[in-house]
């Protein structure tokens, strides 16, 4: 259970993977986008997935009418601003949001630092509005090479002071992090932070190369650290965090089904994590479902998701001012 006398924080949930069916279906109208229905009901079935349909290319295809509806500034504006009032909504005192401003603008050929711009007025102008504290991290999508990162960490760059760290997702197999230690370098270099997808699709020979290539401060998803107990080691020694999202791992087929997730095993040899939901807008899930339904079907008991409720703020990139204020906001709400 979430408890409401601590703060709640969602560190891993992708801007555009969390769209409302609502505003698809708007936008869509305004910009003449035709989509397989024309109301939230007939259109779920083609965005959200369930256990029914699961595997990686079944949840890559949900994109689809996500991305479609990104038709400009205005469009990432909205998507980006309603992502924090959507948080508000799910009782979320922070928030880190992220996306890659390259993938955002592929499809209909925005500029990515507009993109960036866009996103970021979005996001200033739902946390004044709504009191909830979200940071920006962007996304380095390796799938689409080196070359292209470079120009991508470049939209990010120019739009440093609204981002707080940066993560490298898509193809883990195919796109080694040890291609894009220069990318993180300059990360490093602009003061940023570092999280980096890896343990998902790819072994822990993945997230080592995150941790030694890409000097990750925390992992995103990680969970087949279990398979090399050194590494496993290391990460409770180092107190390296994990972003654990187990129903979009059950969704992308990477468990059979949440008894088997091993995060529970990782928890009991002390390693860090903490419970966030990846692309609420697919899964059809909110972060309460992480807690409430997800993390007592791993195997994890009370005590444990109440630690992993405190370790989102401790594993949060935000300051130790930033987090007291988090703490004590919580602490007048008391315990519910
Ligand atoms: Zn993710």
């Amino acid at each position: 259970m979430i408890d409401p006398a601590l703060p709640l924080c969602e560190l891993h949930r992708h801007l555009d993977g969390s769209i409302r069916l609502q505003t698809i279906l708007e936008l869509a109208d305004q910009h003449g986008i035709s989509l397989p229905a024309d109301d939230a009901e007939g259109l779920a079935p083609y965005v959200h997935i369930d256990e029914s349909a699961p595997g990686l290319m079944a949840f890559i295809a949900r994109f689809q009418y996500l991305s479609e509806v990104l038709v400009d500034a205005d469009a990432c504006r909205r998507v980006a601003y309603e992502n924090v009032e959507d948080a508000q909504r799910e009782g979320i005192d922070y928030i880190e949001l992220r996306f890659s401003p390259w993938f955002m603008a592929e499809r209909h050929g925005l500029d990515p630092a507009a993109v960036m711009e866009a996103c970021a007025d979005g996001i200033r102008a739902a946390e004044r509005d709504t009191g909830v504290k979200a940071n920006i991290i962007g996304i380095l999508s390796r799938t689409y090479g080196s070359e292209t990162c470079l120009r991508e960490l470049e939209a990010i760059l120019a739009h440093r002071d609204s981002v707080v760290a940066v993560d490298l997702a898509g193809d883990e197999a195919g796109y080694p992090a040890a291609m894009f230690r220069e990318h993180f370098r300059r990360v490093r270099e602009a003061g940023l932070h570092t999280t980096i997808h890896a343990g998902e699709a790819d072994g822990p020979a993945s997230v080592w190369s995150a941790l030694r290539d890409l000097d990750a401060e925390r992992i995103g998803h990680g969970f087949r650290a279990i398979e090399d107990p050194a590494l496993v080691d290391y990460l409770a020694g180092q107190g390296i965090g994990l972003e654990c999202c187990p129903t979009s791992n059950l969704h992308i087929s990477a468990v059979p089904d949440y008894a088997s997730h091993p995060i529970r095993r990782l928890a009991e040899a002390g390693v860090r994590f903490c419970l966030n939901t990846d692309d609420p807008g697919i899964s059809n899930i909110d972060l309460a479902h992480e807690y409430e339904i997800a993390a007592p079907a791993v195997g994890l008991s009370p005590a444990r998701i109440r630690q992993a409720q405190l370790d989102a703020l401790e594993m949060a990139f935000l300051s130790g001012a930033e987090k007291d204020a988090l703490r004590r906001r919580a602490a007048t709400r008391g315990p519910g």
